[in-house]
């Protein structure tokens, strides 16, 4: 059996289709709660929500449960130590830029982040998307007020649009159809890139060979890029199979955010008679909505799929065994993955009691670093921004923390994009705030472009072979 997108040396045959049978799944009637949701758009017309949601039960897996198991796998490796995860791409996928171009710039940078990574950390880099899903955002105010008009806030594509006009803004459950079509959409571009030769190692290799030399910057890279070049050579000579180089499993994954779209993108399991959430790989909770007692919780702890929690700077030992007690209660590897965002200022001091009180009660959990949404700040004309080294210090001190606590730094959650954005200052490409305006695309919050996350992966790289 074949998982993920990617192709497995001579089953790449077997990656789509030939096995689907085994995979095919029932709609699944479970998982409704009285427990409250938070941040669940107020829909004007609850029976066309409804009416949606009936559609959406009908139509099939946008994954397979057993590329989830597949992850779920990969990620106990990440747990104990042995392989290392890069999860990254947009803040807020839309409509209008799921387009050909931009995915694939995006999974191109993926993949040159990945090889750099794999090089630093020697062992396997799981990969998986922001991607394929990624449409609906939580938001601190519901609404949203300009020039005295108040509006309901933007929620994602998923609920309704950021123009800010009445109509735009009304949310509009036609849109959950949006999202299932352009995530499969997504998907079938996803599988199609990294098994028609864009995933070739050598190639990808290539790429960062002319980001290294195509700047004076990014020169103090050259001597990584030049040891990977000949650990390449060195493989190639003795025969290694080219057929491996071309191996890539990109996974994807969003914040479970909107339970009714979940929901309804649950399904049984055919193989197992087990509920999975067949809209993405990995499923996340949000450091909004993560309330012990809340539904979203509640719905993370009733679907089989890996999940991750967010943990912010107010979160508690406490809390975090509650969440291992009740999403993973079987201690399976790889079920439960925390991703924390505390903030470069505070990641020091608000990780060691997490990681040591989950340590200390014999869970196995996967803890990856976002550096990214403890880093937000308003430059001076308003746009929300984070500064490129203050991302490298929250992943420098997530570094520090492990390394003191002899725990395992797992891996990096990235808010980033193929493009050449202007919405993250610093980098070598030297930024500032007044260049924010020139490219500022994102939906929602600022991502790193294309040159800053190589960037970034070299010095992550770095920071893993100095382990
Ligand atoms: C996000 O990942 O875009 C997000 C909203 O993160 P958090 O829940 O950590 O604030
Ligand atoms: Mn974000």
């Amino acid at each position: 059996m074949s998982v993920g997108f990617g192709v497995h040396g001579d089953q790449r045959h077997t990656a789509v289709g030939v096995t689907a049978a085994f995979w095919v799944s029932a709609p699944y009637a479970g998982g409704m709660t009285d427990r409250p949701a938070e941040q669940q758009p107020d829909w004007p017309d609850r029976a066309a929500l409804q009416d949606v949601v009936e559609r959406l039960r009908l139509l099939p897996p946008l994954v397979f449960a057993g590329e989830c198991d597949q992850l779920k796998e990969r990620l106990g490796a990440v747990a104990r130590g042995e392989a290392f995860l890069l999860q990254g791409g947009d803040c807020a996928e839309t409509f209008v830029d799921s387009t050909a171009d931009s995915i694939r710039n995006k999974i191109k940078t993926l993949l040159q982040m990945a090889v750099v990574l794999t090089y630093g950390a020697r062992v396997p880099v799981v990969k998986v998307g922001r991607i394929a899903g990624q449409f609906a955002k939580p938001r601190s105010s519901d609404v949203e007020t300009r020039g005295g008009v108040t509006l309901p806030s933007y929620r994602g594509d998923a609920v309704n649009g950021q123009e800010f006009t009445p109509q735009a803004r009304t949310p509009d459950p036609e849109r959950l159809v949006r999202v299932y079509n352009t995530s499969a959409a997504t998907l079938n571009l996803v599988r199609a890139f990294t098994q028609g030769g864009l995933a070739d190692l050598r190639e990808v290799h290539a790429w960062n060979q002319g980001f290294v030399r195509g700047d004076g910057a990014h020169r103090r890279y050259d001597a990584m890029a030049q040891d990977i070049d000949r650990a390449m050579a060195f493989m190639l000579a003795c025969g290694v199979d080219p057929a491996a180089f071309r191996t890539v499993d990109l996974y994807s994954s969003h914040e479970a955010l909107l339970l009714d779209y979940e929901r309804a993108l649950t399904r049984i399991d055919s193989r197992t008679g087990l509920p999975y959430d067949v809209s993405g790989h990995l499923l996340w909770v949000g450091e909004r909505t993560r309330a012990l007692d809340g539904a979203h919780i509640e719905f993370a702890a009733s679907v089989r799929n890996p999940v991750a929690v967010k943990l912010g700077p107010s979160a508690t030992p406490e809390e975090a065994l509650a969440l291992i007690e009740r999403l993973d209660p079987d201690s399976e590897p790889g079920r439960l993955t925390f991703v924390t965002r505390m903030g470069a200022g505070r990641v020091r001091v608000a990780l060691p009691p997490l990681v040591d009180k989950v340590t200390a009660s014999g869970a196995v959990v996967a803890w990856v670093c976002d550096p990214m949404h403890g880093n937000t700040y308003e430059a001076p004309d308003g746009l929300k921004t984070r500064r490129f080294d203050d991302v490298i210090d929250e992943v420098q001190g997530f570094f520090e923390v492990h390394r003191d606590l002899g725990t395992h730094p797992g891996g990096i959650h990235m808010e980033l994009t193929g493009d050449d954005v202007t919405e993250c200052i610093g980098g070598s490409g030297g930024l500032v705030e007044t260049d924010l305006p020139m490219r500022y695309q994102t939906a929602c919050d600022p991502r790193l472009n294309h040159q800053q996350s190589l960037e970034l992966a070299f010095l992550v790289a770095e920071m893993l072979a100095a382990r």
